[in-house]
């Protein structure tokens, strides 16, 4: 058995003023006036606003100000009557991270379809945007591609997506479901 070897690190001792901050505090405090000073006395060239949500991103831009790679909200595709294609299976509820799918499921009136969601709310001020719901979705009813950034609201009851409201962002999906193949 080979015999383990150990480096011993020695810690750099730390000297009177090194050890009571004052020097660091000092410069630290040199850098926040240099900038105070900087934005007062040449504004145009020290502060730069963006201007958010009027301006687009310069030469880039599906998206305001966000990357190409930003998804948006959800969506839940449709049939082609129009219903939800949603069959309220419960894979996206149950492997999203942030708990914030609820759903709750009905039985269809077509015994084609076994069950759909009465109730399908995404709260988004707990979505963390990681995209498995999507991936989970055994039927492609529910995508994160709009693009469309969540309204502003002040009231904690507008963060919840609910079913109507994501449909009215669905459309037609390619994908078979139930043996039949959609528009
Ligand atoms: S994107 Fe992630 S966190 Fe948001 S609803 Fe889907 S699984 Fe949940
Ligand atoms: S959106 Fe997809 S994964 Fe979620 S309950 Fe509906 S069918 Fe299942």
């Amino acid at each position: 058995m080979g015999q383990v070897q150990v480096k011993e690190v020695s810690r750099p001792k730390r000297g009177f003023w090194e050890q009571s901050y004052v020097p660091e505090i000092i410069r630290g405090l040199g850098v926040t006036l240099g900038h105070f000073f900087g934005a007062i006395t040449n504004p145009k060239e020290n502060i730069f606003t963006r201007e958010y949500p009027e301006v687009e991103r310069d030469g880039e831009g599906r998206i305001k100000y966000y990357p190409h790679r930003y998804r948006g909200l959800h969506r839940l595709m449709l049939r082609e009557d129009g219903q939800v294609r949603c069959v309220a299976c419960m894979c996206c509820s149950t492997i999203c991270p942030a708990d914030c799918i609820h759903i709750t499921a009905a039985e269809h009136d077509d015994p084609d379809i076994e069950k759909y969601p009465e109730v399908f709310v995404i709260d988004h001020l707990r979505c963390i945007v990681c995209g498995l719901c999507v991936e989970a979705c055994p039927c492609d009813a529910i995508r994160m591609d709009t693009g469309v950034h969540c309204e502003p609201f002040t009231d904690r009851a507008d963060s919840f997506l609910v079913r109507d409201k994501l449909m009215s962002r669905g459309d037609l999906s390619a994908a078979q479901q139930g043996g039949s193949q959609s528009a």
